[in-house]
């Protein structure tokens, strides 16, 4: 979830071993490997996270993701399947 709304869904594993969203990658590069060899490149979210009463317009994520083109601020995006049990919002998808 991102401020207040489900950005990805899938089951744990699906979530886990193979995240879509940018914000979910994000999320997962901040946990600790116990392997050092196959811990993910941290990914640094710039800037604050906004207030959920007034989240910016378009995909509320796209001032903070390093991913984001000009549809991102134009529209929410729409939630796409990328299995039977996986799906995300986000504009690269779908
Ligand atoms: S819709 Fe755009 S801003 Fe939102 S997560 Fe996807 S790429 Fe990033």
């Amino acid at each position: 979830m991102y401020l207040g709304r489900i950005v990805e869904q899938g089951t744990v594993d699906e979530v886990l071993r193979s995240p879509q969203h940018p914000y979910t990658r994000a999320l997962l590069s901040a946990v600790p490997s116990p392997h050092l060899d196959a811990q993910p490149e941290f990914i640094r979210l710039p800037g604050e996270t906004p207030s959920p009463a007034r989240p910016p317009g378009g995909c509320h994520f796209h001032p903070r993701c390093r991913q984001a083109i000009a549809a991102c601020s134009a529209r929410y995006p729409e939630t796409t399947s990328v299995s039977t049990t996986h799906s995300v919002r986000c504009h690269l998808y779908g």
